[in-house]
């Protein structure tokens, strides 16, 4: 009788296999990479496991990844010897897709291939690539340390379900046959394979063995590594190439697209260390999802332990991928020692430096992409100077506004350009919030700036309040929000003006008297300004009190 099962997919999975092989057909060689990429993960959590109980090599420990291919039968094999699935990981793992908001996601498609297979990149499609070239995907895999009998083959068309069954298996580990369809017959093809290997893997830390080319006719088939199989970042800088530092953060990031900017670094001495630490260029679809993975992939002594190693970076750096291999911790690292242990306190701050450093050298280097940068990430950034106050002022330095300079939404001042711009004797960086950028720049308090020639920088989103109240001062001068307390304008402002308004209080003191009268508790001081040229009057909030934005933030949450 035959245990044969036929199971659905998630309805995610089937709408993300129909965009995908679609969207991504321009971009189709990439399923080698991600299936490499998928061995190699598994080969490294073997490595891992097999550190507490190494029975789980089954006597053969040299971990490797095969390829090989049929001309004839138009097929692609890739074969792993690492960690192997069990019959409830092949069902989640391969017919399900684990990250949250993915339905929410693959709504925001639009079904133009082009922009579709941008997003898509920034998701990560992983295993579901294969049916971009087979038209029928089989895995055949067993869980290291299992019996032989506990194999499974899974197969699927990719057109809504898959089936799974039981099968035996000598060998642990995971393989996957792809019929290839018709017309991508070239990937059955030795030397395809392994340019795509050298161009996309070749510093993933396991070696790729196929079958030489030149075995000749009735001799034995020799095997050869076509990878450079060396964990890229425990080469020597000057001999990594642009490129391969590129392959490689799409390898650990899921990520299709090149990343802004890198930083790797030995460092040897108190700390032993290397770390390579990327910027990616594109927000994931998830960087707002609290619970969305972050953090480098750890390694110790480059066994590798666990991703998402969320203790090395502030959250306010979260959008940073990257690899920390150190030679300080031990192998039985677990999350828990990660939180409370005094080495990991000194890799954080030292790694905090590099990614601001790399940051700062962004703006330096290349402004546009570094704006780039902003638009993706600058809400991220935004909550550095109240989680880092040790690095406010570097922080600081990387904001960007929009601003009655430009008048337009767009952030794009830095405070050093703000700086370089204020009027003689202007001592303070003025600047204003609101709910939206134009109801800030229609707000009555930016007139008198106005007729003075005064920048304010405007912020309008719902972070900015909560973020200013952290930052005090910058390159030594201070922050003034332009609708608090008493206005000091610094010596932009006239002995003239200032008797002027002097000579109005006592004037009109008895009206003013009136209007106090007449709003009672309501207020707390009504006086004569000088901030307003057109506008008869306008609300100024204490120096100390919320601010309108932060009061009804305050008030949806019910306080
Ligand atoms: P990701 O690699 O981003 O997790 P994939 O779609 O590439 O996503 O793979 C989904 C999951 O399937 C992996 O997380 C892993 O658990 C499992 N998997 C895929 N390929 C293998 C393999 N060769 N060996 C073991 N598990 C695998
Ligand atoms: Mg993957």
């Amino acid at each position: 009788e035959s245990q044969k099962e036929t199971l659905g997919f998630q309805t995610e999975v089937k709408q993300l296999l129909h965009l995908m092989i679609h969207s991504l057909y321009s971009n189709k060689e990439i399923f080698l990479r991600e299936l490499i990429s998928n061995a190699s993960d598994a080969e490294d959590k073997l490595r891992f496991a097999a550190l507490k109980d190494d029975s789980l090599y089954e006597g053969s420990p040299d971990l490797n990844i095969r390829i090989d291919f049929d001309e004839e039968a138009n097929t692609v094999t890739i074969t792993d010897n690492g960690i192997g699935m069990s019959r409830e990981d092949v069902i989640n793992n391969l017919g399900t897709i684990a990250k949250s908001g993915t339905a929410d996601f693959l709504k925001q498609l639009s079904g133009d291939e082009k922009k579709d297979s941008k997003l898509i990149g920034q998701f990560g499609v992983g295993f579901y690539s294969a049916f971009i070239v087979a038209d029928r995907v089989e895995v055949f895999t067993r869980k290291a340390g299992a019996a032989a009998e506990e194999g499974i083959h899974w197969e699927s068309k990719g057109d809504g379900e898959f089936s799974i069954e039981p099968v035996s298996r000598e060998s642990r580990g995971t393989q996957i046959v792809l019929h290839l369809k018709a017309d991508e017959k070239e990937f059955a093809n030795g030397w395809r394979l392994r340019s795509l290997v050298k161009k996309y893997s070749d510093h993933i830390s396991f070696p790729v063995v196929m079958t030489a080319e030149s075995t000749e006719e009735g001799e034995e088939a020799k095997d050869e590594t076509v990878n450079d199989a060396t964990a890229l970042w425990t080469l020597p800088r000057n001999e990594v190439k642009d490129e391969e530092y590129k392959e490689f953060y799409k390898h650990i990031a899921h990520d299709f697209e090149d990343p802004l900017s890198w930083s790797h670094n030995k460092v040897e001495g108190k700390l032993d260390y290397t770390s390579l630490l990327y910027l990616p260029a594109r927000a994931p679809f998830d960087l707002y999802n609290r619970e969305a993975p972050r953090g480098l992939k750890l390694y110790v002594q480059r066994v590798f332990i666990m991703d998402d190693a969320e203790q090395f970076l502030p959250l306010y750096l979260r959008f940073t991928k990257g690899v920390i291999d150190s030679n300080d911790l031990s192998l039985n690292v677990s999350r828990e020692i990660l939180q409370s242990d005094s080495t990991v306190e000194s890799i954080k701050s030292a790694l905090t430096k590099r990614v601001l450093d790399m940051l700062s050298k962004l703006v330096k280097k290349d402004p546009e992409q570094y704006q780039k940068f902003w638009d993706e990430f600058g809400q991220v950034l935004k909550e550095g100077p109240a989680e880092d106050f040790g690095n406010r002022e570097k922080v600081a330095g990387l904001l960007r506004f929009a601003s009655t300079h430009t008048g337009e939404a767009a952030q794009n001042v830095s405070l050093d350009d703000y700086i370089g711009r204020m009027k003689d004797g202007q001592k303070k960086i003025f600047f204003i919030t609101a709910d939206s950028f134009v109801a800030a720049k229609s707000s009555p308090h930016l007139e008198v700036f106005r007729k003075k020639g005064i920048e304010v920088l405007i912020l309008s989103d719902r972070i900015d309040e909560w973020m200013m109240g952290y930052l005090n001062e910058y390159d030594g001068k201070q922050f003034q929000d332009v609708a608090r307390g008493e206005l000091d304008l610094g010596d932009t402002e006239s002995e003239e003006d200032k008797k002027q308004q002097e000579e109005a209080t006592k004037t009109h003191k008895e009206l003013l008297d009136r209007i106090q009268k007449a709003l009672a508790e309501r207020v707390q001081e009504v006086r004569v300004t000088n901030r307003l040229t057109d506008s008869p009057a306008c609300l100024v909030v204490g120096d100390h009190d919320m601010g309108a934005q932060m009061k009804k933030i305050m008030e949806a949450a019910g306080q």
